[in-house]
Order: C-alpha cells, then structure tokens, then sequence
C-alpha cells in the first residue's frame, strides 16, 4: 500500500507506539509530523532521519496536548506546511498507578487532558479539512483499558473507556464523508510508559519488579508475550488503506487475547 501523497500527524510520536507508527506511514511514503517531549537533539535526529530513510517531508510540532490552543496550532501548522492534514494519529498517553483515595487530583486532571481531552481537540481541529476533502483517517490510541479495567489506574482506564466513545460518535458524524475513525487497543507494549509504571506498581501491589512483569502484566495477556510497537504501526497502516474504508467506530484490539477473558 501507497500513502504518497498522504499526510499525518502523530502525536506522542517521540517515543514508543507513537514513533513506530510515525516510521511506518513515512515508509508508505507519507509526510508526516511528529510531536512529543524528549531531548531536542535526539528529535532533530529523528525527525531528519525520517526525510533520509523515506524520502518524505518530516515536521517537529512541540505542542503540549494538555493545551488545547497548542493542539489546534498544531494541526494548523501541518495543514499550513503539508497542504492538508489527511491522517490524523492521536496517539499521547501518559499514565498512573495508585490506589483511587490517594489518586492526586492534578494526576487526575492531567491524564484527563492528556489521553483523552487532546484527542477531541486534535479531532475538531482535523475534521474540517478531512470533511472538506472527503478523505481522511483518524485513529485513536485507546488500550485494551479501553475495554475493560484494572486497579489503581483510575484515570487512564476512565480516559481510555472516553476515547473508544469519542471515536464511535465521530465515526457516525464522518460517515458518509469518506474520513473513518477508529481506534487501536493494544495490550501491553514494551514501551518507557510500561516500564515506568513498574515501582509504583510494585509498592501499591506490594510485589518486586519480576512479579509485576510475570503476575500483573502479562499475566493480563494469554500469549504472555508483550505486543511490539511495529505490530501497532501496521495495524494503523492498514487502517490508513483503502482495504479498510468500511472500518470505522471499530476498537481495534491487539492485545494478545487479554480482553477475551
Ligand atoms: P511512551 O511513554 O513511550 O510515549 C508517549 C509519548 O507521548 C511520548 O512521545 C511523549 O513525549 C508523549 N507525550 C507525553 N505527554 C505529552 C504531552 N503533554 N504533550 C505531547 N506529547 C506528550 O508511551 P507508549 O507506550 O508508546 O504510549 C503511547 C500510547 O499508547 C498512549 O496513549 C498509551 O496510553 C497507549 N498504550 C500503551 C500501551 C503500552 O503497553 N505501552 C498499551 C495500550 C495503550
């Protein structure tokens, strides 16, 4: 499949699921903006080595999606660059473990905008061009926490339940306007977010590192093999492609059989 001509936004895409699927639309030949935290130098790396390995146009947006003007500026400025914003990968995540009493309310609100407010401003920034256009693809980084909960992970899992939600209603508003919209639900993923849940896991769990990895985290998932973030990005590739027109409200998991259960 060709995604020349095509271009994305992925944001949280400096590390992780959201690097992976930012690498596997410029190998389809998409342009791509990639957004996130991590050390400038080691963007501009990344950034530039999109452009030498796949021979596409590749942008940095620093934006901060718990700011919703930033998110909108953001999508401006590709649409403003690239010409269009055709795809749309809203992908950042952040998470936190604690028991629900103690949960602080600025994590609360945090993980809120993050995960999940970013991605409706990211959306009703997006929409207009793709409605415009007639063509486009939004995808949704939701979890298999999208699905079904876990303890101690109040707002990631409420976040994630609100994306699978957000994503069937503007999948039916865009329905008939050639732009699908679904959503990605991985099980766990070798990413920095898994691993840096893994201390506060063990002390609210009271485990050691080991018996979080085999009791709590793979124990989720039947294969008891973590998912990889190019098995992520293909499934997100495919969505982008014409084969998967009449998907769309769809929560796409990947997850290892974990929500089976
Ligand atoms: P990661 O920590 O490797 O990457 C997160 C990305 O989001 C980074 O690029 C980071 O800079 C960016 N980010 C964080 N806060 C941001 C902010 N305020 N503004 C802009 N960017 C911000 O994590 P990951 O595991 O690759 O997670 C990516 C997505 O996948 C998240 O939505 C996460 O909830 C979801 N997910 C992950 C797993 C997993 O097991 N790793 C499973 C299911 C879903």
């Amino acid at each position: 499949m060709s995604l020349k001509s095509k271009s994305a936004v992925v944001t949280g895409s400096t590390s992780g699921i959201g690097l992976a699927i930012a690498r596997a639309l410029a190998a389809e030949g998409a342009d791509v903006m990639i957004n996130g935290f991590g050390k400038p130098e080691d963007i501009e790396a990344e950034r530039a080595g999109l452009e030498k390995e796949f021979g596409v146009k590749a942008l940095y947006s620093g934006a901060d999606m718990s700011k919703p003007a930033e998110i909108a500026a953001m999508i401006a400025a590709a649409e403003e660059a690239f010409g269009k914003v055709d795809i749309l990968v809203s992908n950042a995540g952040v998470q936190y473990v604690s028991p629900v009493e103690e949960f602080p309310i600025e994590k609360w609100d945090q993980i809120i905008a993050i995960n999940l407010s970013a991605v409706f401003h990211g959306i009703r920034a997006a929409v207009p061009g793709m409605k415009a256009r007639k063509w486009g693809r939004i995808i949704t980084t939701a979890s298999a926490h999208s699905l079904t909960g876990s303890p101690f992970k109040a707002a990631y899992v409420s976040a994630k339940h609100g994306i699978a939600g957000l994503t069937k209603t503007v999948a039916l508003e865009l329905a008939t306007f050639g732009v699908t919209v679904n959503c990605i639900s991985p099980g766990y993923v070798w990413t920095p977010l898994v691993e840096n849940q893994i201390p506060d896991t063990m002390k609210a769990r009271g485990l050691t590192r080991e018996q979080v990895i085999e009791d709590v985290l793979l124990h989720a998932q039947p294969t008891k093999q973590f998912v990889t973030s190019e098995q992520v990005a293909a499934m997100a590739v495919y969505l982008c492609g014409d084969a998967a027109s009449q998907i769309t409200g769809a929560n796409m998991c990947i997850d290892g059989g974990w929500t089976a259960q």
